[in-house]
């Protein structure tokens, strides 16, 4: 992994770099002086601005739009196990003074997104923590080709029971790599216990969905469930494996159903349930969520609060037009579903749609069915999904809780 390969930028190329982004895209680089044939997938480069200057040190991609991810500001780094767990300690630290600061009310044992990619300094590279369980994602050429250096950075660190790469996300087909689940190093156990804001969930992680839980929404979760204590319907649509309905139903709620496509999902939400002690107030059932609203509007039934909470409609920029007409019906049912002062959390976890657009979005939806509108709270990722502030992707969650006003 000796980075002897200079890459070097095209005049007024580095810009964008050292306002603080990572990426390098292929048409920025100087292909004169460095042929994209030269670079090797995977490799460490040093790379330097048209006139020489060093700006650091990057993971290559030359088959890749972008074609290189700085990993440090600094030329000459090799990424060794030593350096790695620097990096992973620095985030590792991050993860740990949360839940032990403030007084947070909470426990959520070690149970959080430990490694956020970029916003972490380590592009490419997602690891989930369910206490000694690492299941991670290699999203890069560059970070799937350092495998087995991280893991026995994480081993070094964290002696966990188990890693497992679920490399099967979709992303990593714009880098040319594989769809695959692998086993790391360690026995993985049949299923690991997860801890979220004192609620206890058992994961069986070999197959559930990314990397197995929406950390994400955790906060969102914290701050929103008091609010939901007084509702008798509450409806989680996309619910995954019920984490927010079973939140609301331990507040208080009193009937609680979630809806979800995924067969594997709702099967495990009432053994969750039950584990938090309100199986007599959750329900699931496996259906299309949108015409599950249809079904449900036409038996005219309504609902105290609803959580919407679907995949992201526009995981690339030029679905966004498509993304936006359908959060916008989806909410508008969503709201025709609501009593009159119910709640909605609206969430989208699309990286380009911006949070007022949606804002907007949400408001015409309500205007179009007469119904006014309060926002009461802005939603976002959890802190241990940290922003890179270059890199507006990295902000990909974000929603609202709104109340719709009762008309007199
Ligand atoms: N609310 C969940 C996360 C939801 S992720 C949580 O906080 O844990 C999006 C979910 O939408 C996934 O569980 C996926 O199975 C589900 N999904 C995707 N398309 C769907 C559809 N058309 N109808 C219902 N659920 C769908």
């Amino acid at each position: 992994m000796e980075s002897k390969v200079r890459l070097v930028l095209k005049r007024n190329e580095e810009k964008r770099l050292r306002g603080g982004h990572l990426w390098i895209f292929s048409n920025e680089v100087d292909t004169q002086r460095s042929p994209m044939a030269e670079f090797s997938a995977g490799q460490v480069v040093d790379v330097f601005d048209h006139d020489g200057k060093a700006l650091g040190s990057a993971l290559v991609n030359p088959h890749s739009l972008i074609c290189a991810r700085l990993i440090s500001r600094k030329a000459g780094v090799k990424p060794t196990p030593g350096w790695f767990k620097k990096r992973l300690k620095r985030a590792l630290e991050l993860r740990e003074s949360r839940d032990d600061n403030n007084g947070h009310p909470h426990h959520n044992g070690r149970c959080y997104r430990m490694v956020y990619s970029e916003s972490d300094g380590l592009p490419g590279l997602i690891i989930d923590r369910y206490d000694t369980v690492l299941v991670g994602q290699l999203n890069t050429v560059g970070m799937d080709a350092l495998r087995p250096v991280i893991e026995k950075a994480l081993v070094d660190l964290l002696d966990p029971a188990a890693i497992l790469w679920r490399n099967d996300s979709q992303i990593r087909e714009l880098e040319g790599l594989e769809r695959e689940v692998i086993s790391g190093p360690g026995t993985l156990p049949d299923s690991v216990e997860l801890l979220e804001n004192d609620l206890k969930f058992t994961l069986a992680l070999d197959q559930g969905q990314k990397t197995g839980w929406y950390f994400d929404q955790r906060a969102n979760r914290e701050r929103v469930a008091p609010l939901l204590a007084q509702c008798e319907e509450v409806l989680d649509l996309y619910s995954y494996q019920g984490a927010w309905g079973i939140a609301a139903a331990k507040a208080g709620a009193k009937k609680v159903l979630c809806v979800d496509s995924s067969e594997s999902a709702v099967d495990a939400i009432p053994g969750h349930a039950k584990a938090n002690g309100v199986d007599a107030h959750v329900s699931a059932v496996k259906a299309n969520a949108e015409r599950y609203m249809d079904s449900l509007l036409e038996e005219k039934a309504r609902f105290d609060a609803i959580i919407v909470d679907p995949p992201a409609f526009a995981p690339r920029a030029k679905d966004v037009g498509q993304a936006l007409k359908a959060y916008r019906r989806l909410n508008e049912k969503a709201l025709r579903l609501l009593n009159p002062g119910g709640l909605l959390v609206s969430m989208t976890c699309s990286a380009h749609i911006h949070e007022e657009r949606y804002e907007s979005l949400l408001l015409q939806a309500a205007r179009h069915i007469d119904r006014d509108i309060q926002v009461l709270m802005r939603l976002e990722q959890g802190p241990d999904h940290p922003v890179h502030p270059a890199i507006p992707e990295s902000r990909y969650l974000k929603g609202r809780l709104i109340r719709v006003l009762p008309s007199f």
